[in-house]
């Protein structure tokens, strides 16, 4: 389903929120934390509120089948981003860029600055400048608040309208016509002064956004050109897009907008950030190579590297997609001649991918090593060579791995899932889900974070392993840190209650 527009990011926005809340099985492993909001007749949010809940969608997303789970991808995003932020009127405000399985070409916020965005759009993009359009586009919409302010804007939009538009969207999925038939009848909640306020959020969103580009030095027409393509596409859809595209159009004076800001633009020469323009290519490739049937993609990118042999991106699309198509021997070919062309961590990953396909995991680490020697800064080079050492059963070297990022990196959720992994592969499942737990708190998880120690101290008092010294030190370890939290966690739940709605009259 060819999305037009990221117009209609407020409703993914929507949906995503009480899809979350409402519509969501319950995961097995644990528990869905519902944030307190107060009033549950009328949705008003406070900033810690549209925290809490945005950290509860991200664990929903986090544990769906589309989360693209590529930290090079996100770290590349996320410092894509923060270059971005930087250059925005609120500069500390904290985001996390993430990327979703969706052909459809889109972007969006949710609550607490988390910025998704579909793969669709990451291989439709020409270059890196358009893609930081979309970027800029969507950040501005958290730093004018557009979800509180459009939350507050509407009288009578009850938690049952908009978990009824949440079904919508989430069947639109599947069944258009169904999800036609169910937004006619939310519209009759009062969805159309939804519609006209977004549209006003479209148009300031569009323009915070080119400042923004301008500001962190990318040539902002990228931005108008990318939505101009977007908009000749979307004419080709017009009587097949579901409804909530048709209404939401990526209207022709927004157009006439953006085009007018870039003609008016004296010109400069945009700053260009070494290096990142080839990762951006790779990564693009990368996602392009998962698109489609597997044997046209092969064949597709083997035609290219033909056509431009120089192109280190071809090669890397080419390798990536016979490793799609479980053919690691016939990616040995391409990976020297690739390798000779760019020296990067990201080939040097994909170079390990194809090691350990073609012949086992020990054959991978030599490479990895060395490149986490050369490029020690770069957080997805380390978590793969800590995966790699897990593989190839070597725990020990794989804990000392984590542990030494982890004096850089005291903060990083991912370092404390593979310590718990570590952990465990070393028999050590207290400590397993201690680690677990500290990867949650990080998230704000706190309630799932308590349950991971809570777990910890049953198993390990009725195993009744005690007595040995490093699981009494460990016991302790919990015992004093489940009360940290259990405090941390009552003062939160105390705070929403004290706060509604710091926006409501
Ligand atoms: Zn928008």
């Amino acid at each position: 389903m060819p999305s037009v527009c990221l117009y209609h990011s407020h409703m993914r926005l929507l949906s995503a929120l009480f899809f979350a809340l409402l519509v969501v099985p319950v995961p097995a492993r644990a528990a869905l934390e519902l944030p307190d909001l107060g009033d549950p007749s009328r949705v008003a949010f406070s900033e810690e509120a549209e925290a809490r809940l945005g950290r509860e969608i991200m664990r929903q997303i986090r544990g769906s089948r589309d989360y693209y789970d590529d930290a090079a991808l996100k770290d590349y995003l996320n410092r894509l981003g923060e270059r971005l932020t930087a250059a925005s009127d609120e500069p500390g405000r904290r985001y996390e860029f993430f990327v979703v399985r969706d052909p459809s070409i889109n972007a969006f916020a949710l609550p607490g600055g988390y910025i998704g965005i579909h793969t669709g759009l990451l291989s439709a993009v020409r270059s890196e400048a358009e893609l930081a359009g979309v970027l800029a586009h969507e950040i501005a919409h958290v730093t004018q608040h557009h979800l509180a302010r459009m939350v507050k804007g509407s009288e009578g939009l009850t938690v049952a309208a908009l978990a009824g538009i949440a079904v919508a969207i989430l069947a639109a999925r599947s069944n258009p016509q169904l999800a036609d038939a169910a937004l006619r009848t939310s519209q009759a909640y009062g969805l159309q002064q939804q519609i006209d306020f977004t549209r006003a959020h479209e148009h300031e969103a569009d323009r915070v956004g080119y400042q923004i580009l301008e500001r962190a030095g990318f040539d902002p027409s990228g931005m108008a050109s990318f939505f101009e393509r977007l908009m000749a596409q979307g004419r080709l859809y017009d009587n097949n897009a579901p409804v909530y595209l048709r209404t939401h159009p990526l209207s022709h004076d927004r157009m006439a907008d953006m085009q007018n800001r870039v003609a008016q633009r004296p010109y400069r020469q945009p700053r260009e950030n070494p290096g990142s323009g080839a990762e951006f290519e790779l990564l693009r490739a990368q996602i392009q190579a998962h698109e489609g049937g597997v044997a046209e993609t092969v064949k597709r990118f083997r035609a290219l590297v033909n056509e431009r042999p120089q192109d280190p991106a071809a090669r890397y699309g080419l390798i990536e997609a016979l490793l799609r198509d479980n053919d690691a021997r016939s990616a040995l070919i391409p990976l020297e001649p690739l390798r000779k062309q760019l020296s990067a961590p990201l080939v040097e990953m994909l170079a390990a991918r194809v090691l350990r396909a073609a012949k086992g995991p020990e054959a991978a680490l030599p490479g990895l090593q060395a490149a986490l020697a050369r490029w020690p800064g770069d957080r997805a080079l380390g978590y793969l060579l800590v995966r790699t050492y897990l593989a190839a059963g070597q725990a020990r070297s794989a804990h000392a791995v984590v542990v030494e990022r982890q004096r850089t990196w005291p903060e990083d959720v991912l370092l404390w899932r593979l310590l718990a992994e570590t952990e465990l592969a070393l028999g050590h499942p207290l400590e397993s889900h201690l680690a677990e737990a500290e990867a949650y708190a990080r998230e704000g998880l706190l309630q799932a974070a308590i349950d991971q120690l809570q777990t910890a101290l049953r198993e390990a008092r009725q195993g009744g392993k005690t007595g040995t010294g490093s699981d009494f030190y460990a016991l302790s370890m919990a015992e004093s840190r489940l009360n940290t939290l259990r405090e941390a966690l009552q003062r939160q739940n105390a705070d929403s209650r004290e706060r509604p709605g710091k926006g409501s009259p």
